[in-house]
């Protein structure tokens, strides 16, 4: 009986997202979620095998033989498969972009390799040997040679190759093949550490996890103040989850936080812990991913593209700092991770934590009473630091008054003395600037013109090294202008401060401060993050300077001091999350003091002391914020009161983008109309986008704002439909709860 394999190539085509059938010729093995490659048109393309059975809807004489599988064994698994099936549905995305998740990059089209090595083992016993030894005391070389592979076997390039000849020669010593495995940098160090004896709050909050996961499951919101333990309570889940014979995956927002964390868990879990976020080498993440394919590694830790991380039998997914808006993806398909999280612990009955200092509002939302089972999270809550410890004392400066006093510089006088005293003591210190706003953006003072990019329409930051201003959306470069261009003064300024220029006034307050500094552009180079931290950690650096890298996850034991340069300059940005973006950001940065014996303070400077966010942040009162905020987005009807979609057009031809946009209003208001939705809707309009050139690119949006009990999935699917059928020369793009608003 002939044999049919069902196949989405590997091509990205709304055309193509369907399955193809193939024959597979007599005797070749293939399995759903196998790598296959297929003949396709004139072209030889890969795919995935979806199913393999004996029908064929189409004539026999015209299905094409595959060519064969591209691996040996199937690379998604079948509960993988199901996954991606799911985020089609839900993400209307193509088939084959879910699947592309699934497998390294450089999977597909065949562009790595198992790294392998020549190795020589010892053949002889230790009697031959000697023997050996004995008989020829002028062969000095290779009596080495072997006393070296008697403690082990060795690379053939590092031996002396006339040697090493000689003994193949004897057969004293053969050569063989070894696959290397490249292991990430963080994954090196060798220390180990023992579990710490769990403070009360952590045990009854592990104890309810554990309970859960042996009863098949279970949700779970972890809110500790920073400096509560959570990492030890995701740590003996795992544990237990190991206990079981079944894995784990932790997510963790960002690369920056990836070397610590995962130094962490290889201390705790030795080689079963595995590492995957885009930081690593392509033979890294390659090799990694490999060890979890192959159940060498049964923990892995990354960033939000480990939830796809080809593991079996999980018992327990962790997302730790759930409330970052990183584990968003901000292109296609655009998934959430949590939500991805959410469903494949619910599919393998495996405890899923949401944890966090400062949670989501969303997420806190699901964990008060009166939220539906199938969207509980049940609420575990560590109030307090461990060992007693207290959390930092949190000033607010009013930068406002400094200005009037003639302090001109980015310091207030009360964080120049706090750092003074704190390197003084031999302590650490860490500066962090909220450079998502226009930190350092070039104005006039007479006219307020600001510079932009002519390609897109954001303000153009300012580079001091290269004493160029660049734009963060599409690398234009351009020198400053000595005058301003629109109405010819000379008091051009330079506003805010980005790292390089608070790192040149700590510089010129403490000359012998020794000064590390993480941002964008200090970390392009592989492993810099690590390198950074190293040098904090190890004291070589007492001062870090840093932008959101540094706000979150850090654990220092020396840091005693947190200063905020400037917390609000998120605060006036156009997305309705500004609040608790800003709110989060100054909670997790102050955390990051006094987390050891020493006593920690912030000091937060601000031009705008009495916005809520930043009152109750420097109070560090998350349920007071929660309550403010939360009121106020049912108020104005926000997420998570209402769910929000937009269609993105972008287009050289402005009137083509606009006109585009705008017809599509009017299909979206019809359709509303027929189907009867029309009273779920608070908001539908045709709009330019906040950002209305991007890349020389003008942008509008098709903006739908529902109410939360809505059918927004219907509507998404025609805005959706709408969008695949933009015109020519319009690019349209559907996003869901979109990551920004711009
Ligand atoms: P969080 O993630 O809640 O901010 P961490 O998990 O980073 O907190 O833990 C803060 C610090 O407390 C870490 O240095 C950790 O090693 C330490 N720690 C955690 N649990 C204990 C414990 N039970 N006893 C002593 N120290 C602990
Ligand atoms: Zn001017
Ligand atoms: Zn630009």
């Amino acid at each position: 009986m002939s044999r049919y394999a069902h196949v989405i190539v590997d091509l990205s085509a709304d055309a193509l997202d369907k399955l193809f059938t193939y024959s597979v010729p007599e005797g070749m093995e293939v399995a759903p979620g196998q790598q296959v490659a297929a003949p396709f048109g004139p072209r030889r393309v890969e795919g995935f095998v979806v199913s393999v059975d004996d029908v064929c809807e189409i004539e026999p004489e015209k299905v094409k033989p595959l060519y064969g599988p591209v691996q040996g064994y199937p690379v998604v698994l079948p509960e993988l498969m199901e996954l991606a099936d799911w985020m089609h549905g839900r993400y209307l995305c193509n088939l084959v972009d879910a699947l592309r998740l699934m497998i390294p990059a450089e999977m597909r089209g065949g562009r790595v390799r198992e790294k392998t090595r020549r190795m020589a083992r010892l053949v002889w016993n230790a009697e031959q040997v000697a023997a050996f030894e004995a008989g020829n005391p002028r062969a000095a070389k290779q009596a080495e040679l072997l006393r070296l592979l008697s403690a082990g076997d060795a690379e053939t390039a590092r031996l002396n190759p006339s040697a090493l000849k000689a003994l193949r020669g004897k057969g004293a010593v053969e050569v063989y093949e070894s696959e290397l495995r490249r292991t990430p940098s963080a994954l090196k160090s060798l220390e180990t550490a023992p579990d710490f004896a769990l403070m009360p709050g952590q045990r009854r909050a592990a104890e309810q996890i554990i309970a859960a996961m042996d009863a098949g499951g279970g949700r779970f919101l972890l809110h500790g103040v920073t400096g509560s333990g959570k990492t030890e309570v995701y740590i003996r889940c795992i544990r237990h989850a190991l206990e079981m014979g079944k894995g784990a995956i932790v997510l963790v927002p960002e690369i920056a936080l990836t070397p610590q964390m995962v130094r962490w868990f290889h201390a705790r879990f030795g080689d079963s812990a595995a590492v995957l976020h885009s930081g690593l080498s392509a033979g890294e993440r390659y090799d990694e991913w490999r060890r979890i394919r192959f159940g060498e590694a049964r923990v892995v830790v990354g960033a939000r593209s480990a939830i796809f991380a080809p593991m079996e039998d999980i018992g327990a997914v962790i997302v730790d700092e759930e409330h970052e808006h990183t584990y968003q993806s901000d292109s296609r398909p655009r998934y959430d991770a949590r939500e991805v999280a959410w469903h494949r612990a619910a599919k393998c009955g495996a405890a899923l934590v949401f944890g966090s200092a400062t949670p989501s509002i969303s997420s806190f939302m699901r964990a008060m009473p009166g939220v539906r089972p199938e969207n509980r999270l049940t609420l575990l809550e560590l109030r307090e630091r461990v060992a007693g410890r207290s959390l930092p004392e949190v000033e607010l400066i009013d930068m406002r008054g400094e200005f009037e006093r003639g302090n001109h510089s980015v310091f207030s006088g009360r964080l120049t003395a706090a750092l003074g005293e704190c390197l003084e003591r031999g302590e650490q210190a860490l500066l962090f600037i909220n450079r998502r706003g226009h930190s350092t953006f070039v104005s006039c003072r007479k006219c307020g013109y600001v510079v932009k990019c002519a390609q897109c329409d954001v303000s153009m930051t300012y580079h001091q090294t290269e004493n160029q201003l660049k734009c963060h959306y599409c690398g234009a470069t351009m020198p400053p202008p000595k005058t301003c261009p629109q109405c010819g003064s000379p008091y051009i300024k330079y506003f805010g401060a980005g790292t390089q220029k608070v790192a040149e006034e700590a510089k010129k307050l403490f000359p012998l401060a020794r000064i590390a500094r993480m941002d964008i552009d200090t970390t392009r180079e592989k492993d810099a993050h690590e390198r950074i931290l190293g040098r904090f950690r190890s004291g070589e650096a007492n001062v870090l300077i840093g932008t959101q890298m540094i706000a979150k996850g850090l654990d220092f034991p020396n840091v005693t001091l947190v200063g905020v340069v400037a917390a609000d300059s998120t605060l006036n940005l156009p997305d309705y999350r500004s609040a608790e973006r800003t709110f989060q950001l100054i909670t997790q940065v102050a955390g990051r003091a006094g987390r050891a014996q020493k006593p920690g303070r912030a000091i937060v400077q601000t031009y705008d002391p009495d916005h809520y966010a930043i009152k109750l942040a420097a109070a560090q009162d998350y349920r007071a914020f929660y309550r403010r905020e939360s009121a106020f987005r049912k108020s104005a009807l926000y997420p998570p009161f209402t769910s929000i979609a937009r269609v993105i057009y972008s287009g050289r031809d402005e009137e083509a983008v606009r006109a585009a946009a705008q017809a599509d209003e009017a299909r979206m208001n019809a359709f509303l109309d027929a189907g009867g939705l029309r009273a779920d809707v608070v908001q539908l309009k045709a709009v330019e986008a906040p950002i209305s050139l991007l890349r020389g690119e003008h942008r509008w949006q098709l903006f739908l704002k529902m109410y939360f009990k809505g059918d927004s999935e219907a509507a998404c699917a025609r805005m959706q439909a709408l969008a695949e059928a933009a015109p020519a020369g319009v690019r349209a793009e559907l996003e869901v709860n979109p990551v920004n608003m711009f």
